[in-house]
């Protein structure tokens, strides 16, 4: 019989290649690793022992029969072998944790482990194949046995991922079903053709397969840090919760703060070599025993931690904050990086894949808050993480169809006794939670950025109102919608807004935009630009919560704001402490002096109230004087305060 092993070699060839580079650059040395560059190795072993030994086989002579026993005997382990490794390594991408894919593996591998006896076996029974002078190379009545295992073990693979199947992301799951078919329809063929060896292109085209799809580094590696990526991470964080094993473990979260800043200052690439330092320090020097290290996204790296002890968790996160308050060297350069930490744990912290990255978003977000720089994702915060995630899909759904409340507070003049002016409020009453309020679901708002939206349909309502008071005979200064400081972001901002006001044939002049302090200070140039366009245009500009802390003073006078807002807390001090008290009043004479109105938020007391008077405020806002109102209780209110004035 003569056979073709053209197809073999350019498969070794082929082979060998994939190999080497599946090797660049160091893979971990995990079980899944370590499993993939073993079935190069028993492929490649299974590939040459079948060169070898049809080349023996061709000529068999008294000192070649030997060798070519033992060649054929060598081949007939390899092959099956190259079934059980494969069926092996599929094992690690299914259960994540080693000691239940090893269980596994020795349960399956007694069929593989019973053949190989056969194959040791055959010398004295000649079951699989005989070697002679005289007749050459004659199969044995077993020999179907080789391709069994083989099968058996390829479709233990496909059985494997198919009850499996929720454990793995589907494109995975499609590749490790695909492959043992492409395997085992490949030597369909060579049953067809049995003289045309092709049992190495069938594992070739299966490890070729393997590593584009699932072992190639670019897909799984950052490539800055070489550590694994995000893709990654969620990866094994999927494989782990799948799993639905009980084994508790932690995520810690390291979070660069204001890293743009660094990048900003020594650039992009040393920006670059910073985070190289940062992510070869947790590498090299906080253990992580089973765990694993990935770069979670761009400043952030997670540290995953199989069942660490709380202490073993506070004794990292301590070392790596210590190690923040030193500086980093990149190069030449030096420099200090901050960085804030937030801990996840499972099962506590959440179940799901979701909770958790949830629960580290806002984890991270708190530490980032927070004095201590550390955010534990403890039973409460969850509970936030949860009621904020129901807040913006009540947010979503309520905004998508207008069905949210405008309240309009009126607001007090002093020299008139009137109320010429008022703020729009939004409210969001009867949901699901309640009645929630603005100081809960605005902040929701703005972190999913739903606000830019509703602040436009907020300004068409209150430009709707104040045509609505006109046809009911009433005429007001001017209403105040409040501005948040996402709004400035948006480049059509001002083109947008002045569209509202145009379409509705509402006077410029009567709106009035509120912006807060900390707005300013996070938007300078945009919010100046806005001012004086609009400004330009009769609207008027209100600084919102002046007081609370954020303003640079400098900035807040060289804007030409119409009216400064104290904020209630400011108001509320004064009447307790004597340095507040000295602050209202020089500032408001400040700001009267340049010609600015002054407005006191908050005022629920006379004393308050005759306080803010004294002290220079024009206009008063208080629940003293009126609280915030639907629109038709405002229509009704301004309709009541114009017939007592009109008595008097
Ligand atoms: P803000 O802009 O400082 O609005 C004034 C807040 O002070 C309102 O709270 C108002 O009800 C409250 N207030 C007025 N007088 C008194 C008083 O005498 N005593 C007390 N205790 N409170 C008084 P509200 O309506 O709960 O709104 C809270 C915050 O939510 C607002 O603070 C504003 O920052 C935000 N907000 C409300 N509506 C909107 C909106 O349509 N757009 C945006 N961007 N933010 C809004
Ligand atoms: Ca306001
Ligand atoms: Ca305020």
């Amino acid at each position: 019989m003569s056979w073709n092993i053209a197809p073999e070699c350019t498969s070794t060839v082929v082979l060998c290649i994939i190999w080497i580079y599946s090797r660049k650059g160091n893979p971990s040395p995990s079980l899944k690793n370590r499993l993939f560059q073993g079935c190069f190795f028993v492929t490649f072993c299974a590939m040459t022992s079948n060169i070898l030994s049809t080349l023996l086989l061709y000529q068999l002579t008294p000192a070649t029969l030997v060798p070519a026993w033992l060649v054929t005997s060598f081949y007939f382990i390899a092959t099956p072998l190259m079934g059980m490794i494969y069926y092996f390594y599929v094992l690690t991408y299914i259960y994540d944790e080693e000691k239940t894919v090893i269980k596994r593996f020795l349960i399956t591998s007694v069929p593989g482990f019973a053949y190989m006896i056969m194959v040791l076996l055959n010398p004295f029974t000649k079951s699989l194949f005989a070697i002679s002078l005289g007749t050459g190379y004659t199969k044995g009545h077993g020999i179907a046995a080789t391709y069994v295992v083989f099968y058996l073990y390829c479709l233990a693979c496909a059985f494997a991922v198919l009850i499996r199947r929720r454990a793995v992301q589907s494109s995975i799951r499609t590749i490790l079903f695909v492959f043992p078919f492409i395997a085992a329809g490949i030597i369909i063929v060579q049953m067809i053709f049995p003289d045309i060896i092709l049992s190495g292109s069938a594992a070739t085209s299966a490890l070729l397969l393997i590593y584009l799809f699932l072992q190639n580094k670019q897909i799984s590696i950052d490539y800055l840090t070489g550590i694994p990526n995000r893709q990654e991470f969620l990866k094994t964080l999927e494989l782990k919760l799948n799993n639905r094993s009980d084994t508790p473990f932690t995520i810690i979260v390291l979070s660069l703060k204001n890293f743009k800043v660094v990048n900003d200052t020594y650039g992009q690439l040393n920006g670059d070599a910073f985070l190289v330092a940062v992510s070869d320090y947790l590498k090299k020097n906080v253990s992580l025993g089973k765990g694993n290290l990935y770069r979670y996204s761009g400043d952030q790296f997670a540290l995953l931690l199989d069942q660490p002890s709380d202490e073993n968790i506070k004794k990292k996160v301590v070392q790596i904050q210590e190690r923040m308050t030193q500086l980093w060297q990149a190069g030449p350069l030096t420099s200090v990086l901050q960085g804030v930490l937030g801990i996840v744990r499972y099962p506590q912290s959440a179940e799901q894949t979701a909770g958790l990255i949830n629960g580290i978003e806002y984890a991270v977000s708190l530490a980032k808050k927070n004095h201590e720089g550390v955010c534990y994702c403890d039973a409460e915060i969850l509970e936030q993480v949860t009621r904020r995630i129901q807040i913006a899909s009540i947010l979503e759904e309520r905004f998508a169809q207008d069905q949210f409340e405008m309240y309009y507070q009126p607001i007090y003049q002093v020299e008139t006794g009137g109320f010429p002016v008022a703020e729009a409020l939004m409210r969001m009453n009867n949901t699901p939670l309640g009645n929630l309020s603005p100081g809960e679901f605005i902040p929701v708002a703005e972190e999913c950025g739903l606000i830019i939206d509703v602040t436009y349909k907020v300004l068409d309502r209150v430009c709707k109102q104040i045509l609505a008071l006109e046809r009911a005979g009433i005429e007001v200064d001017g209403i105040g919608v409040n501005y948040s400081s996402l709004q400035f972001t948006q480049r059509d901002l001002i083109a947008k807004t002045r569209a509202i006001i145009e379409q509705n044939a509402v006077p410029f002049s009567k709106i009035k935009f509120e912006i807060t302090e900390s707005t300013l200070a996070e938007n300078e140039e945009a919010v100046a630009a806005f001012i004086y366009e609009m400004q330009a245009l009769g609207c008027r500009i209100g600084l919102d919560d002046f007081g609370t802390g954020f303003s640079n003073l400098t900035s807040v006078m060289r804007l030409s704001l119409d009216t400064i807002k104290l904020d209630k807390s400011l108001v509320w001090s004064s009447l307790q402490h004597e340095r507040s008290e000295k602050i209202v009043r020089s500032m408001t004479r400040a700001f009267n002096q340049l010609g600015m109105t002054v407005l006191a938020e908050g005022v629920e007391t006379t004393e308050q109230s005759q306080f803010v008077e004294e002290c220079g405020c024009k206009y008063i806002q208080g629940f003293l004087y009126a609280r915030p109102m639907p629109a038709a209780d405002y229509l009704a209110f301004l309709k009541e305060k114009a017939l007592e004035t009109n008595k008097i």
